[in-house]
């Protein structure tokens, strides 16, 4: 199951994200392309959400990813409260990368 304290800091701000259990292994990429891509961060590879599906066809195709990825590496948040939550308990390793680009978002704070 998908952690979002260990979700990379580059997933767009949302609902869906990949965490750091992703092995690249590019099917999320080619079940719902317009929602995952491949992310550069250190030395590997890996898949991040680059847009948060709206409607409900978009919302399944994201589910149709989550519910393919290998790894379990793909989470979401069921509600706003949840991310708070789960963020004020750990914030992510790669904050730390973030904020040497100076990319933190408020999201993660
Ligand atoms: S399906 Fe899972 S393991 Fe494969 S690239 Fe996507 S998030 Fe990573």
């Amino acid at each position: 199951m998908a952690k979002f304290s260990r979700r990379f800091i580059d997933n767009i701000d949302g609902r869906y994200y990949v965490d750091e259990a992703c092995i690249d292994c590019d099917l999320c990429r080619q079940t719902a392309p317009d929602f995952f891509k491949r992310s550069h961060i250190g030395a590997a590879s890996h898949s991040i959400v680059q847009r948060q599906p709206v409607t409900a066809q978009e919302v399944a195709a994201c589910e149709d990813a989550l519910q393919a990825c290998p790894v379990n590496a793909i989470g979401k948040c069921e509600q706003a409260s949840e991310t708070r939550t789960e963020s004020s308990e750990e914030k992510p390793e790669h904050a730390a990368i973030g904020a040497a680009f100076g990319s933190v978002s408020p999201f993660l704070v």
